[in-house]
């Protein structure tokens, strides 16, 4: 059950808790189990 509180952070290329994320993405999954997304710190990196 804890794989539904990560998603895999495309920039950092990890795995991260939800709690991290700054964007999740709909379209996307890793490996199936975890939504794509951007942590919060690369979505600040990016601006
Ligand atoms: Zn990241």
């Amino acid at each position: 059950m804890e794989r539904n509180v990560l998603f895999y952070c495309v920039k950092c290329e990890q795995l991260k808790t939800l709690e991290q994320a700054g964007v999740v993405f709909r379209t996307g999954y890793f490996r199936v189990l975890y939504p794509l997304g951007c942590c919060v710190n690369c979505g600040n990196a990016t601006r």
